[in-house]
């Protein structure tokens, strides 16, 4: 059994992956050629917002999204201490300084009531991470940046498809960046990633910022990054985005199925879904105080897991000095989080020797 099975998927579109990459190497625009365009095109349309740029990945959405604001040096941004190191890593290379706060136990997602700690004269954003493909508080966090002059970022790397109160991830807050790394729910076959936004001057900056801060060719109107999407990948999006849709809704019918199971399993906490939300599940995360013990007994079945994260951000050596507050669910979270296996075309057969596993487990 895999974690995460890529090859199935590719068995289904690898014809048109196929004939799309072959008009690539014809036409020969392997920067920026028309298929980034085609696909800024439908994923704007898919998520609803007026603006879909192409980056060269999640962690450069992110950083071009900090620049396209005007994050500079000696500012700050308010990020989860429980997520993946490149939301707060792209605010340090800015040199801004990332300040932690702790998420809801209930969602694993930014607290929103930890804000107004947090918030200084100096605080410039807000970047909110959809953690595991479920969209933190956002209606709170929206009016508290509203409140206080801040603009928010959502970290939708694993959230593309979500919904939260009926729209959908990456077009809740002013500038949406979502990942394409191979193992997120649309995955590319090597780097990618999109910055969305409703407004106008944004964009334009997005768009210059990823290519140098270009405006015209060599006329750098700012400083930007070579952030591009790259054609090749762009062609491989398209053929996948074709089975996106049918791909959230089998995603939840195997979370559906686990936590149907697992919530009557003593010891173990299945994920809980927010209210007028939708999940993709980029990860099904359990938690439990024995999780070492649990992960052993599945790995000797062949059932593999991960540990999304096992250290807190402000925990992190690169992070050292940042952060002297506790953020207690964040710290509790990194030592009982265990993710199972999840994919849209996990069988029956596997998911049910998951279950037994754990059952097995839990019973001994
Ligand atoms: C994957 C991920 C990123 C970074 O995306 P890359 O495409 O790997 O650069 C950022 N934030 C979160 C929460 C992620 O899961």
């Amino acid at each position: 059994m895999q974690f995460i099975d890529l090859k199935y998927q590719q068995s289904l579109v690898r014809e048109t992956i196929n004939q799309n990459i072959k008009k690539v190497l014809d036409h020969g625009q392997y920067i920026l050629g028309p298929e980034v365009n085609e696909l800024e095109q439908s994923l704007a349309a898919f998520v609803g917002s007026k603006h879909c740029i192409g980056v060269g990945s999640g962690t450069d959405a992110l950083q071009i999204a900090l620049m396209a604001i005007g994050v500079k040096p000696g500012d700050e941004v308010i990020v989860p201490a429980f997520s993946f190191i490149a939301t707060a890593e792209v605010v340090s290379l800015l040199g801004a300084k990332p300040v932690f706060v702790d998420v809801e136990e209930s969602s694993y997602c930014m607290d929103s009531t930890c804000l107004d700690a947090a918030v200084t004269a100096k605080t410039k954003a807000i970047i909110p991470v959809s953690l595991y493909g479920q969209c933190a508080n956002m209606e709170e966090i929206n009016a508290f940046a509203l409140k206080n002059s801040l603009v928010v970022i959502e970290d939708a790397a694993q959230s593309l498809g979500a919904k939260y109160k009926g729209k959908q991830s990456c077009n809740l807050s002013t500038i949406g960046c979502t990942s394409f790394f191979p193992s997120k729910p649309l995955g590319a076959y090597g780097d990618g990633g999109a910055c969305f936004t409703n407004d106008k001057d944004i964009a334009k900056a997005i768009t210059q910022i990823r290519v140098h801060g270009q405006g015209k060719r060599y006329h750098h109107a700012q400083i930007g990054i070579n952030g591009r999407l790259d054609t090749l990948q762009a062609a491989i999006l398209l053929a996948k985005l074709d089975l996106f849709e049918d791909e959230i809704i089998k995603r939840s019918h195997i979370a559906n199925n686990y936590t149907e199971v697992l919530k009557d399993v003593s010891g173990i906490n299945p994920p809980l879904l927010n209210n007028n939300a939708t999940h993709v599940f980029a990860q099904y995360t359990i938690r439990l105080s024995d999780r070492n013990a649990l992960s052993t007994h599945l790995e000797k079945q062949g059932i593999p897991t991960a540990i999304h994260y096992p250290i807190p951000l402000h925990k992190q050596p690169a992070f050292e000095g940042l952060s002297d507050s506790n953020l207690p669910i964040s710290c509790r979270l990194a030592e009982e989080v265990l993710s199972l296996p999840m994919h849209p075309y996990l069988t029956k057969a596997d998911q049910d020797k998951v279950l037994d596993s754990i059952i097995e487990w839990a019973e001994q």
